[in-house]
């Protein structure tokens, strides 16, 4: 072959090889680029920038570094051209160290090269190291260009830097890349991201034109920063406009839907989503399943999760989040295991989720394999999973747990302390409250209103009315927090279990926030136990004003006014609330047993063990008479003769899984319940009694505090 064809047959390859590149067919370029190779033509240097080019388009870090050998050994010409495209090359396919070898040995640097660097500090998380390159490219005096301009702005949202990014925009300004859509874009993107949505809204405004993401990224600024009604109105703009959205921008309005808890709005994204057809993407659906879940629509979340085509952990996740909060945490623990079978990895959020769902159920075993695999992964020095944990194990019943993670724990936040506190809370452990808040004041820690209602929390179940009042005073004038619904309730309940009634109601009364039951029954609860009929009376009627369909209301009043010995009151109100159709909340009662969580309720006849069950109530009721147990039947159905009612007391959820507890686990083992209401008075006694008999601890959980029967005593010391 006469040495001008050749020539003339490269020509043609490096022309085709850089077409397929700038065509976006980067595997073409390759296949080309070896088919040459094989018809035995030397590659020279304007083969190697096109093949470079794609190895980067593969994101192909093993090819690009064999063709950069054999770029040495062919003893081509390194100019910037070639040196521009193996730093890109590098930095595209995330080994910087690469780059910045070639980098150093350039001769000479132009913009593109300096671009190159940035965008491969930015792409690999290190947008410091980004914006320090800039400063550099400035001081070698290459000017930057738009890409630049994107590049560093990226870098300065990355990093959350306001300052920085100010600095930048004024650049931008002088350099007159301003009016370029994608640096507009950028500067949007930049300001929403760094918390400053005004001057995205001015930069927005100014621009001459925008694009999807311009619009995509204000949306999600004002989503960001909490103004999900303000994201809504611009994306009708933006369809007024006619911008098509995309992916990213239905990911930012179903964020928007479902920080409103707008399910109307969700229904409608979701059917342009439909038609633009982007519900199978993954990121989409996992945000649409999100939406659902938390605007309470767990059954379109579960038409959505059923339908997607594939889904990953953050769909999982949001399943798991949203069965926890309508209260459905079994079903989140069966979709964490379903999870894990079909091979998806939880996140610490999915864990956070986990442990939530194990606290409402009381499901220690459950939450400690939890723990286990968050130790595997070290999660648990994060501070956001490790708070959970200590809640977990608060919420289980077990403080010892609860205390062990938190006095690892490396650093602890606001949320952290305030676990510990509600714990400290719920089991009555009032000094220890009072303790540790003081620990956690030294230690600089801030407290927040919810540590406060944890406080006075804390105080009321221990008695401790003195104290009480001290850090609600001190709350108000030392923090500067005003009080709320949840403080007035924890006031009205310590000063009314103290007997202190009468300041308890001025103290509803001159409550400057809307009126609500959560207070008066707080104080209707202390008439029952002080057995002050004419203040019970008046509060019921208050009660009822606010809220006719509140049954507990009914059932205290007519409590007090069993316990004040007179039935027929009693009875009476019993048939007003079933005459206004009130129904009473069905009481239920989870145990886990050998790491299966149980259900039950009133009466339940759909257990397996069923007739266990009701053998060891039997054997349980001998005993406990032996012992001087007389059943309490004035808190059952009161329209019912004696003898049955004394059968539905022995039917009480909780009793049913007290008996599934002892007949599944072996002598000595501790019980761990959870009740969703309060324990009823005869239920209390009876626990009492049944710790005793069988030599067992008891825990349990009602609504408001944690129940430790041992030997015949409660821990609650009648404050519950
Ligand atoms: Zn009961
Ligand atoms: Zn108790």
């Amino acid at each position: 072959m006469a040495p001008g064809t050749v020539q003339l047959n490269i020509f043609a390859w490096n022309q085709k090889l850089t077409k397929y590149v700038k065509e976006g067919q980067p595997e073409k370029t390759m296949q080309l680029f070896q088919q040459m190779q094989q018809e035995g033509i030397s590659p020279n240097e304007f083969t190697f920038v096109p093949v470079i080019n794609a190895c980067a388009g593969l994101g192909a870090l093993e090819d690009g570094r064999l063709v950069h050998e054999q770029l040495i050994q062919s003893g081509c010409k390194f100019d910037v051209f070639v040196g521009n495209s193996l730093v890109d090359m590098y930095a595209k396919c995330g080994s910087i160290e690469d780059a910045w070898r070639v980098f150093n040995r350039m001769p000479s640097r132009d913009v593109v090269t300096w671009n190159a660097m940035i965008l491969g500090q930015v792409k690999c998380g290190q947008g410091q190291k980004a914006l320090e390159l800039f400063q550099e490219m400035e001081q070698e005096g290459v000017w930057p260009n738009a890409v630049t301009f994107m590049a560093v702005l990226n870098a300065c949202a990355s990093v959350v830097s306001l300052q920085e990014g100010r600095c930048v925009h004024e650049k931008v300004i002088q350099s007159g890349c301003e009016s370029d859509i994608f640096v507009g874009t950028s500067l949007v993107d930049m300001y929403a991201k760094c918390g400053s949505i005004e001057d995205a809204q001015r930069v927005f405004n100014k621009m001459p034109s925008r694009n999807v993401v311009t619009w995509t990224a204000i949306i999600l600024g004002y989503v960001k920063c909490g103004q999900g009604q303000k994201a809504l109105d611009l994306f009708q703009e933006m369809k007024q406009e006619g911008v098509h959205p995309n992916a990213f921008t239905f990911v930012a309005v179903l964020n928007a839907c479902a920080s409103l808890v707008a399910l109307e709005d969700g229904r409608c994204a979701h059917e342009q989503i439909i038609q633009s057809g982007c519900e199978s993407d993954v990121f989409v659906g996992s945000s649409l399943v999100d939406m659902y879940a938390k605007c309470g629509s767990i059954e379109d979340a579960w038409r959505v999760f059923n339908k997607m085509p594939c889904r990953d952990v953050v769909t999982w996740t949001a399943m798991i989040l949203g069965h926890v909060k309508c209260q459905q945490a079994q079903k989140a623990l069966e979709l964490f295991r379903q999870m894990q079978w079909e091979g998806v990895w939880p996140n610490s959020v999915t864990f956070v989720g986990v442990l939530n769902a194990c606290a409402s159920v009381v499901a220690l075993e459950e939450g400690r394999c939890a723990h286990e695999q968050i130790i595997e992964r070290g999660w648990d020095s994060d501070v956001f999973v490790g708070s959970s944990l200590v809640d977990m194990y608060a919420k289980c019943g077990s403080m010892e747990d609860a205390w062990k993670v938190f006095n690892k724990m490396r650093s602890r936040d606001v949320v952290t302390w305030t676990a510990i506190l509600g714990g400290c809370a719920m089991h009555g452990h009032g000094k220890d409250a009072l303790q540790h808040f003081e620990r956690m004041c030294e230690e600089g820690v801030e407290p927040n209103d919810v540590t406060f209602v944890c406080l006075l929390s804390a105080c009321s179940h221990a008695g401790l009315v003195d104290e009480g009042m001290h850090c609600y005073t001190s709350m108000i004038t030392d923090y500067m927090i005003s009080a709320q619904l949840e403080h007035y309730t924890c006031m009205v309940d310590l000063l009314g279990r103290a007997g202190h009634l009468q300041e308890a109601e001025n103290m509803i009364m001159a409550m400057p926030c809307e009126p609500h039951v959560a207070p008066w029954m707080a104080l209707l609860g202390a008439c029952r136990i002080h057995g002050n009929v004419e203040m019970g009376e008046r509060v019921a009627k208050q009660i009822l004003e606010l809220d006719p369909e509140n049954s507990a209301g009914y059932v205290l009043l007519s409590n007090i006014y069993a316990a004040a010995g007179n039935m027929h009151l009693s009875e009476n109100v019993e048939q007003q609330r079933k005459e206004r159709g009130v129904k009473k909340q069905p009481g239920r009662t989870w145990i886990e047993v050998n790491n299966e969580v149980h259900t039950f309720v009133v009466d339940d006849q759909d257990h397996p063990q069923m007739i266990e069950i009701r053998a060891e109530l039997q054997r349980l009721s001998g005993l406990m008479h032996d012992a001087g147990y007389v059943p309490d039947t004035n808190f059952v159905l009161h329209d019912v003769e004696e003898e049955e009612k004394l059968f539905h007391l022995c039917h009480h959820s909780e009793k049913l899984a007290i008996a599934l507890g002892l007949i599944n686990t072996p002598p000595g083992t501790p019980l761990r319940i959870r009740k969703n209401l309060r324990v009823c008075e005869d239920c209390h006694t009876s626990a009492k009694f049944i710790s005793k008999v069988v030599g067992r601890a008891i825990m349990l959980r009602d609504v408001n505090r944690f129940h430790h029967f041992e030997d015949g005593i409660c821990s609650c010391m009648g404050y519950w």
